[in-house]
């Protein structure tokens, strides 16, 4: 299989898709590691944290409107820069325009067999503790701590015992710099060193995933540069073959890291994960840089998984009332939807929150199973195989942007920032999201995302 990995899209969709479209060979997926900024409308830019001239609409409208669409399947994760209510509609995963599939706070799902995860946000200590105690939509300060990662998902990220193929994060895990070529990366931003050197640049919180979850790709953006690295699993001093790693990791301009012939070898191993990591973070989505790259990977060898197939085009919106089909590549992760029924009871909203409880007693661990066991039995039977496929049930929430008539021309429409739609833009409203609701129902849990929200 091969995909397209990207850096920070900030609003550029469609330079991401013309370049997509111009790899020699094509792919069958393009993932996303965050700050795509899913701005639906004028209406969405007080969400996005930074400052009014910063925010800008970008290219997304148009993928959500129906105007375009996206020409590749595309999953996504969350950064700092984003339209915050609307991903919050979304925050257990969902489509946020068809052809496109956002992870949600934490999720993990299966395409063609592959398995894809992906953490949204940034780490910051103040909120790492806190529950999702934001209201939307979000204003003041809330526009901030609402993309910052929560020790919750750090906590249900360490359940996952299944072996993950790749991991998509928005910072970088802290320490990775010294595992692929560091001189190299401090001669392009000589102002991470003092970050690199005291073990600050990124988040803890991922880099632990990442040594417990040992996933065979890691891909992360945020930094707006590029850097390959390779992490091995279980090396006594990882830090110190420097050669090796910048044999294997390192990606210098226009390098390719394709053609991994350690991969089937590092699947089969037992345990949680793979023998090493193969970390890629990307430049920001602006001509001229370095944000785009193919990689090729096996086809899964999952037993039941469907072998390619065309890439699926989800309809724009379902009639009301029609059961909307399946999609044949995307597949909802089996041990993530069991994790995620026997944990969302102890997700908080309060900022100060009790101790989440220790995952691995046995009480706990019969926890999981039995979740597990409900999924299998109770989703699964019924498909008669051993698949779930993820309902292409988009839905618009926010009415959809048409550039005013007076203003011809989509670029000259996409730059506008939001002091250019009047300091009087009304914020979005909360949107009960139709997915959200489905989800929760499907899998038994309460919806405390937005069961308050406006029908959309
Ligand atoms: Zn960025």
């Amino acid at each position: 299989m091969r995909i397209a990995v990207t850096g920070c899209v900030h609003g550029n969709l469609d330079l991401v898709y013309s370049a997509v479209s111009a790899l020699e060979d094509p792919v069958d997926l393009l993932l996303v590691s965050g700050d795509v900024e899913t701005i639906r409308s004028p209406s969405d830019l007080p969400s996005v944290a930074g400052p009014k001239w910063h925010r800008h609409l970008g290219d997304f409208y148009a993928y959500y409107s129906g105007a375009k669409v996206a020409p590749v399947m595309t999953i996504l994760i969350g950064g700092n820069h984003e339209a915050s209510d609307y991903l919050w509609e979304l925050h257990h995963g969902g489509w946020v325009a068809p052809n496109m599939y956002y992870l949600g706070g934490a999720g993990v799902v299966r395409f063609r067999g592959l398995r894809i995860a992906g953490w949204s946000g940034i780490y910051g200590e103040r909120d790492y503790s806190c529950g999702n105690f934001e209201g939307h939509p979000v204003t003041g300060t809330d526009r901030i701590s609402c993309f910052h990662t929560r020790e919750f998902d750090k906590w249900r990220w360490l359940m996952v015992r299944e072996p993950v193929d790749i991991f998509l994060s928005h910072d970088w895990p802290t320490g990775i710099a010294h595992h692929g070529d560091k001189e190299t990366l401090l001669a392009k931003r000589p102002t991470f060193e003092p970050d690199i050197s005291s073990g600050r640049l990124g988040s803890a919180p991922a880099r632990s995933v990442l040594d417990t979850l040992r996933p065979a790709y890691w891909f992360a953006s945020h930094m707006h540069v590029r850097f390959g690295a390779v992490v091995h699993h279980g090396a006594e001093d990882s830090g110190t073959q420097d050669g090796e790693h910048a044999e294997e990791g390192n990606a210098d301009e226009g390098r390719d890291v394709e053609g991994v012939p350690e991969w089937t070898t590092a699947r089969a191993m037992a345990g949680r994960g793979t023998a090493k990591t193969k970390f890629l973070a990307l430049d920001k989505c602006l001509p001229g840089r370095s944000f785009l790259q193919a990689v090729t990977v096996p086809d899964s060898s999952t037993a039941g998984q469907p072998g390619p197939t065309p890439p699926t085009f989800p309809t724009q919106s379902i009639a009301s009332g029609d059961a909307p089909a399946a999609s044949a590549d995307l597949h909802y992760d089996l041990e993530w939807l069991a994790i995620v029924r026997a944990t969302e009871s102890y997700r908080s909203f309060a900022k100060d929150v009790e101790p989440l409880p220790n995952s691995t007693t046995d009480e706990f661990q019969a926890r999981l199973r039995e979740a597990k066991e409900w999924v299998r039995s109770t989703l699964i039977s019924s498909t008669g195989t051993d698949v779930l496929g993820i309902p292409l049930s988009f839905r618009h929430t926010a009415p959809p942007f048409t550039p005013p008539p007076d203003v011809p021309g989509k670029k000259a429409t996409a730059k506008k920032s939001a002091s250019d739609f009047g300091a009087d833009v009304a914020p979005s409203q909360a949107y009960l999201n139709s997915q959200t609701a489905a989800f929760c129902e499907m899998v038994g849990i309460a919806n405390g995302l937005n069961p308050g929200g406006v029908q959309g």
